[in-house]
């Protein structure tokens, strides 16, 4: 029992909280045997540009594949990564992974695309943050088209003092940045206008409203409109209907991404459609246009 395990042991069992942290301890454990064996991969999911159907970017989306299991999604593990320091390590591993599918696209001819990386809130409170990524971009030397986008939560925003800074030095050195699930946290318009942004990707929760949720089909197009009047790209995240498509192209939404256009791909499927470049014929359509 906890009594012949030592001080720690004794300080650590609370009745409540045993379920909850040796789940926990159990999903640390299995990360950490994942980064060494293998079991995560990243997916990418294409963005699309809406005045022209052409693919905008592809956005990094990380899978744990556990042998003889199937994929488990990033909201199972993620937030229990950043509860412990695992989230460094894993996300070192997947900018890493993002920098060699660069390299290999690029190797492979396939036309430059940049990659959007989610970095989670606590990634920042690593000093060296900014420089170690900066150093592993410069090693796939990206500067032909292909290039890196950050994606940061906007509670993330809220929560860690020091990301204007890191985000400003991010900037400075190439990386775009855009603020995740916007519209669920509480960034006022001057944080906003102080902070380096260059995308606002609009919340699925409030997408997925449209047509028939009055607030947030107003949110939605009250996004777009405060987006635009301060210079910055907006992003409609989990498109999975026409009408939300119609809806967000009428809004004059600059990009789209979700279900109706793509679900999260393998890089071998992705590259397939990057090769493609469009899918312009499809959004006429869904737009009830035609060529001329
Ligand atoms: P997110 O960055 O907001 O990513 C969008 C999520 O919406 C993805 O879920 C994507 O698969 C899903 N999605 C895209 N289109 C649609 C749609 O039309 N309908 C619906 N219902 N869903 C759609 P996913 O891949 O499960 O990722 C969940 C969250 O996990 C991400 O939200 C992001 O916050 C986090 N995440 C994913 N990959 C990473 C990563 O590499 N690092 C970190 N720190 N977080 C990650
Ligand atoms: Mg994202
Ligand atoms: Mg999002
Ligand atoms: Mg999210």
């Amino acid at each position: 029992g906890a009594k012949n395990k030592g001080r720690n042991a004794y300080e650590f069992y609370r009745p409540e909280m045993t379920t909850a942290a040796s789940e926990l301890l159990a999903i640390d454990r299995g990360l950490r045997n994942a980064i060494q064996s293998n079991q995560l991969v990243v997916l990418y999911q294409p963005k699309i540009e809406l005045s022209t159907g052409r693919i905008a970017g592809v956005e990094a989306l990380v899978r744990w594949h556990p042998p003889s299991q199937g994929m488990r999604s990033p909201d199972s593990f993620i937030h229990v990564a950043e509860e412990t320091s695992l989230i460094d390590r894993i996300g070192d591993w997947i900018f890493d992974a993002v920098c060699n599918q660069i390299r290999e696209w690029k190797d492979r001819q396939v036309p430059p695309v940049r990659i959007a990386v989610n970095v989670s809130a606590r990634q920042f409170r690593n000093p060296h943050y900014v420089e170690n990524i900066r150093k592993k971009l410069a090693a796939c030397s990206p500067f032909d088209g292909f290039g890196v986008d950050v994606e940061v939560t906007e509670t993330t925003l809220q929560s860690e003092p020091s990301i204007a800074e890191a985000l400003r030095q991010l900037k400075a050195i190439g990386f775009t940045i855009a603020i995740d699930d916007f519209g669920t946290g509480y960034s006022s318009l001057s944080s906003l206008k102080q902070l380096p942004v260059d995308t606002l990707k609009i919340d699925r929760s409030f997408i997925e409203e449209i047509p028939d949720g009055p607030d947030s089909t107003a949110i939605a197009s009250a996004i777009i409109a405060m987006g635009h009047s301060l210079g910055l790209t907006v992003v409609a995240e989990g498109v999975e209907t026409q009408e939300q498509l119609k809806f967000v192209v009428d809004q004059g939404c600059d990009e789209a991404q979700g279900f109706l256009f793509f679900s999260p791909l393998s890089a071998q499927e992705c590259e397939q459609f990057l090769m493609k470049g469009s899918v312009e014929p499809m959004l006429l359509q869904v737009l009830g246009k035609s060529h001329e």
